[in-house]
């Protein structure tokens, strides 16, 4: 979905190509006049806080390509908006360095062609895995798709799409699943998601702790308290990315501004930890506290009511939240749904792309109308509208199989039973016993085969079902 301020062109369709997408970002850039002070083709090496009264930041960072200028200046504030979908999640399974074929992650994943004629078996069955499936399924001799997370079939792929559970182990020229079966292989397509990484921060100096899919402390999972002049923008996952990012930005600006007081440090502080708490004690995983995904809601709802700005038109959640349900019900059809918004409330489904050419492409017989104002069937166990990512236990009224309220389908089942709870984000106290089994160092049981970047890329994709 676009920026709440810069609508897509009306003749786009709903999920736009890569290549709209950064059309428009461009037009997007342009507009503000924002271009003229950006340096292209920098890497920031360094962020630390400022020695001296002052405050502030030091920032170094080199020119790229031979013999590029460094440079330390300073600046007010600063912004991490390097995404994070960079540093490839590879999970440990056992044998998988014995494999005598191509290993590679989804990340390296271009086009089809060099996997024509191979027997290419995906792990992570997540947006990723779904859709480099469907692009392989045409030329490659065969496809298996591995799932971790989701007890059942990806709905919706075709015939030629071998579907398998979890990865068990993996042999020179195959891989056995926890079924008992087994797929020859030639390619591994490890779809197993991204992790979190600031090589440019010293996290210490800021008072980060960051583990895999965990940064703390941070107030509204953005501001370090004690340097709240430092934000992260676009941290979260499961999120609608573009309004998102909106929300956070302005927020952001507003503190910097003071037209929104933050509390004091240690009162940020305070809240951070009991978010992290709520969150641990309501069976979350710590690698999934920046997941919000239907909390994000009532998370901008909060940025915007402190930050003084319009909030989000409801209309977003409506969308959004049909085209998740689209797509679990078809992985391969629901992009081609074309939504258009009525008004900040309501929309309607031009076509449904479901072949069934009734033009609703809902289930729930209100054609799409309602802007999804009947009372929260989305499961997202955060009611109370404070932003707080309360996900604690609604008892799965999206019908996704998933009690613990984040979306993601998979009943987190996965029994990580770090009990610390201690709200500092730390690992010490881990006693999930797991012995770090995705050779991560980090000891979270999820080494999962499927990813963290499942959801990303699943709200990522819904998120461009647009006006
Ligand atoms: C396969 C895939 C499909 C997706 N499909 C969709 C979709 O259909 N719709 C949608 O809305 N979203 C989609 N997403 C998600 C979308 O790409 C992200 O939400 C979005 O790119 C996040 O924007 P960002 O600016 O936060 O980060 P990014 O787009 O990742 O940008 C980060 C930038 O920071 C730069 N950077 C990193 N480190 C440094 C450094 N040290 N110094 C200087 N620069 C640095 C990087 O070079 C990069 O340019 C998809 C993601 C993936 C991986």
């Amino acid at each position: 979905m676009a920026f709440p301020d810069f609508p897509f062109e009306e003749h786009l369709p709903s999920f736009l190509p890569h290549g709209e997408v950064l059309a428009y970002l461009e037009r997007y850039a342009a507009r503000s006049g924002v271009l003229q002070h950006i340096r292209f083709q920098q890497l920031v090496e360094d962020v630390s806080p400022a020695e001296g009264p002052g405050g502030g930041w030091s920032v170094t960072s080199r020119e790229l390509g031979a013999g590029g200028r460094r440079r330390t200046e300073h600046f007010d504030a600063v912004m991490v908006c390097t995404g994070h979908y960079a540093t490839p999640m590879v999970p440990h399974i056992p044998g998988l360095d014995t494999f005598a074929g191509q290993v590679l992650h989804s990340r390296e994943y271009r086009r089809p062609e060099p996997f024509a004629g191979r027997a290419v078996v995906l792990l992570g069955a997540g947006p990723s895995g779904v859709d480099l499936a469907l692009e392989l399924a045409p030329v490659a001799r065969s496809v298996t798709l591995s799932r971790r997370r989701r007890s059942t079939p990806v709905p919706g792929l075709p015939a030629a799409v071998a579907q398998a559970p979890e990865a068990r182990a993996v042999r020179p020229g195959s891989v056995l699943f926890a079924d008992g079966t087994a797929a020859a292989a030639e390619t591994l397509l490890l779809c197993t998601g991204y992790r979190y990484s600031f090589p440019f921060l010293r996290r210490g100096a800021v008072g980060l702790r960051a583990a895999e899919g965990l940064v703390a402390p941070l107030y509204r999972h953005m501001l370090p308290p004690r340097h709240p002049t430092l934000a992260f923008v676009g941290l979260c996952s499961h999120v609608c990315p573009f309004p998102f990012f909106h929300c956070q930005v302005l927020f952001f600006l507003a503190a910097l501004a003071g037209a929104c007081v933050l509390p004091p440090a240690g009162r940020m502080l305070r809240e951070a930890a009991e978010e992290l708490r709520r969150h641990r004690a309501g069976a979350g995983r710590r690698r999934r506290f920046h997941r919000l995904g239907p909390a994000q809601w009532g998370y901008c709802g909060a940025l915007a009511r402190l930050g003084g700005f319009a909030p989000l038109p409801p209309v977003l959640r409506g969308i959004y939240e049909e085209a998740r349900r689209s797509r679990e019900r078809d992985a391969a059809a629901y992009r081609r749904r074309r939504y258009r918004v009525l008004d900040a409330e309501r929309w309607e489904v031009l076509s449904d792309g479901d072949g069934d050419g009734d033009g609703d492409g809902d289930r729930d017989g209100d054609g799409g109308r309602d802007g999804d104002k009947d009372g929260d069937r989305n499961g997202d166990g955060d009611r109370d509208g404070d932003g707080n990512g309360d996900r604690d236990g609604n008892g799965d009224r999206d019908g996704d199989g998933d009690k613990d309220g984040d979306g993601d389908g998979d009943g987190d089942k996965d029994g990580d039973r770090d009990r610390d709870g201690n709200g500092d984000g730390d690992e010490d106290k881990d006693r999930d016993g797991d012995g770090d089994r995705d050779g991560d160092g980090d000891k979270d049981k999820d080494g999962d085969g499927d990813g963290d970047r499942d959801r990303d890329a699943a709200t990522a994709a819904a998120a461009t079902a647009a006006e």
